[in-house]
């Protein structure tokens, strides 16, 4: 399904004055998860597969102006992410706070948010997403029955995979992935395979994912997430 500019920035407008659109708990201090967050020159080589590069055209102590260029496709437009700048802010000390300027018309000047809150166990809620995240979850409600969707649905398995080893220093399983050799056979290779299987509750998410070996059509059934510590060994 194609979108209207005017689709996407309703959208977007509506997560805005509507709540986080993701919550996530994760075991390291507030402090450790801020600056993790806050450290955005280094997502390009943290998050390298779906970063080209972060510019940084202007920094202070409490803001940071960047130009981004991410490998995100949008449908509608048969191209990816055109380069765009980013505003963040960060006072107070417990938000991340960003602004679309330029680059990719739909959703110039809407603005978003990352919240830290400390829980009593000492881990740290993470309320809403980095800019490309919220942008792609964007996209990727006007495309559920499609291989865009598949691709927003890896994509936020890869960012979680990330930041569990990155942040929380979590051993990251991928036991399956696409061009993976099949286990059964041991001549296919893995390729997605897409059953529409999602569905939410409250604030909890199940998703079931696929992959079907190209030779032998074996359907390996990777997870089912209530809580991304699914798809972590500890
Ligand atoms: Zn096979």
């Amino acid at each position: 399904m194609d979108f209207t500019p005017n689709d996407l920035r309703s959208l977007a407008e509506n997560y805005y004055y509507h709540g986080f659109r993701t919550t996530k708990t994760v075991k390291s201090t507030i402090e450790t998860a801020y600056l993790y967050y806050k450290d955005i020159s280094s997502y390009s080589s943290r998050y390298s597969k779906y970063c080209e590069k972060i510019d940084v055209l202007l920094e202070s102590e409490l803001s940071l102006k960047t130009k981004e260029l991410w490998r995100i496709p949008i449908k509608s437009e048969k191209t990816h992410l055109p380069l765009i700048t980013i505003q963040y802010n960060f006072s107070p000390t417990n938000e991340i706070t960003y602004e679309f300027m330029d680059g990719y018309e739909p959703i110039k000047g809407i603005k978003n948010k990352i919240v830290f809150e400390t829980k009593t166990d000492g881990s740290t809620i993470v309320k809403g997403d980095i800019p490309v995240m919220f942008i792609a979850s964007l996209l990727g409600q006007f495309d559920k029955d499609s291989e865009q969707y598949h691709f927003y649905t890896e994509m936020v398995m890869y960012f979680n995979i990330r930041d569990g080893v990155d942040l929380e220093g979590k051993k990251g399983m991928e036991p399956f992935k696409v061009g993976n050799l099949c286990t059964k056979c041991g001549k296919g290779h893995l390729e997605f395979f897409y059953k529409p299987s999602d569905s939410r509750g409250g604030n909890v998410r199940t998703r079931t994912d696929s992959w079907k070996c190209d030779s032998c059509g074996q359907i390996f059934t990777a997870f089912n997430v209530t809580s991304y510590d699914d798809i972590f060994v500890n």
